[in-house]
């Protein structure tokens, strides 16, 4: 599926709350749903496996959203992936097709099926406006504490935070999420990418071996209790490319979910190149220019 499709319904969220006056974080998608005058309830306990769901009925159409983990960043998620369906293009009539109602699983998720992927950058960018999110990180330290940050400002949870600011910053980091000894998926920045060739990571990769993260993980314990790792490493530690630079590499469990997040970056590479410096950094600088353009 093309990205392009992504970053359209991305444009869509950051319009929305744009268009109901959120200038500020948090953006508060159940206010929203108000306005737009869909009926809004928590989901009753006994519908099990589902975060949320859709149902066009009369007079109003129905909005379900998930409260059982009782957080903050799940719940309005949750009301936002929701929204994305009433407001893109193509969704509504997609799920009346299929019969008017529509039931949303897990939240920022590899899914298969596009609407839920859609849904999700909708989600993203609604709760996360592109302007709002660079203004923040600006401001904050690269790395773990602008996520956290950007995570209490905008009531998300830190996974949403920390690929949006993935999405949006302009210094290289790298987000990756991983379970056990396996990488579940990596967003890298676009100025990431360009630290050299080839910067990718296929799901359920290993962790690279001696990594802060690989040791973080062998410790079950680290992650459900949520706790916290820095260590260095170089960008070959990770990936098979033709650079090395040194890397920060902050680590943090994510509790019950039993997965971790880990955030490559250095607040060196963030400053900008030296107009002086030698010609690859000069064609490397060019190579970037373009794609933040069309990134806005
Ligand atoms: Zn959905």
């Amino acid at each position: 599926m093309a990205g392009f499709r992504l970053l359209m319904a991305t444009q869509v969220g950051e319009k929305v709350a744009r268009d109901e006056g959120f200038t500020n974080l948090p953006v508060q998608p159940l206010a929203i749903a108000e306005r737009k005058d869909l009926h809004v309830e928590k989901k009753p306990p006994g519908m099990k496996g589902i975060s949320g769901a859709l149902i066009f009925m009369e007079p109003k159409p129905l909005l379900i959203y998930s409260s059982e983990h009782q957080n903050i960043g799940f719940e309005n998620f949750s009301i936002a992936h929701e929204l994305g369906h009433y407001c893109l293009p193509d969704h509504p009539s997609q799920i009346l097709q299929e019969g008017g109602q529509h039931f949303s699983r897990a939240g920022f998720s590899e899914g298969a099926l596009s609407i839920e992927l859609e849904a999700d950058h909708f989600a993203a960018g609604l709760l996360m406006p592109g302007f709002l999110v660079r203004r923040l990180i600006d401001d904050s330290e690269v790395g773990i504490e602008g996520i956290r940050h950007l995570a209490e400002m905008a009531e998300v949870s830190l996974t949403a935070a920390a690929i949006r600011v993935a999405q949006c910053a302009r210094f290289p980091i790298c987000v990756v999420v991983s379970a056990g000894q396996a990488v579940l998926y990596t967003f890298p920045s676009e100025t990431f990418k360009g630290l050299g060739r080839n910067i990718f990571l296929r799901k359920g990769a290993d962790l690279p071996i001696n990594s802060t993260t690989a040791r973080f993980n062998a410790l079950a314990s680290n992650v459900s209790a949520g706790r916290q790792a820095t260590g260095e490493c170089r960008l070959r530690d990770w990936f098979t490319t033709d650079r090395n630079p040194v890397l920060d590499e902050q680590v943090v469990g994510l509790g019950s979910y039993g997965l971790t997040l880990t955030v490559l970056s250095s607040d060196e590479l963030a400053i900008e190149p030296d107009r002086d410096e030698d010609d690859e950094e000069v064609a490397l600088q060019d190579s970037w220019t373009p794609k933040f353009a069309r990134g806005r």
